[in-house]
């Protein structure tokens, strides 16, 4: 993926979700991709439109995993699994979701609050950082590691 760090700013839902349909064509498996942004940033919608443009789910299907932990979303391309830790708080309880077992060399692992865990931190291949600007301003920057 190039360039190595860029950055966009979105000034709608529909405009974060196109820029993830987008950000889809550049993304092969296998992949630990850390979304962070604080809540309400948008990190749930961009997974909406990474998903379309995998083909794996339309954006009104995908939705917060804040109390599921893990969604999963298939394409022929990519297995896509949505994760949110934002109610896990320690590293045994990171364990009891075995997160190494879903990385597949076909699956893309999407993960919000995956920065609270240094070896998540440590272990993913891109940051995608979420920055409100007013009410529907978004600043999306991505860095690949
Ligand atoms: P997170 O997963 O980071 O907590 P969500 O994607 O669930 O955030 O929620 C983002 C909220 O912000 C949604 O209600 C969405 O409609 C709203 N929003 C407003 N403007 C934007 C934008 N430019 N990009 C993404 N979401 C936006
Ligand atoms: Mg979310």
């Amino acid at each position: 993926m190039s360039p190595s760090t860029s950055q966009v700013t979105t000034r709608s839902p529909d405009e974060t979700i196109a820029y993830g349909r987008g950000l889809a064509s550049e993304l092969s498996p296998p992949l630990i991709i850390l979304l962070r942004g604080t809540l309400g940033a948008g990190k749930t919608t961009l997974v909406k439109g990474i998903a379309e443009g995998f083909h794996a789910a339309p954006a009104e299907e995908v939705t917060s995993p804040t109390f599921t932990l893990v969604h999963e979303y298939r394409s022929p391309r990519a297995l896509l699994y949505h994760v949110d830790l934002y109610r896990i708080d320690t590293e045994r309880e990171l364990e009891t979701l075995a997160l190494d077992d879903l990385l597949a060399p076909n699956a893309i692992l999407l993960v919000e609050w995956g920065e609270k865990f240094a070896r998540l931190q440590r272990d993913c291949d891109i940051e995608i950082t979420l920055e409100r600007v007013g009410d529907t301003g978004r600043t999306i920057r991505r860095s690949v590691r």
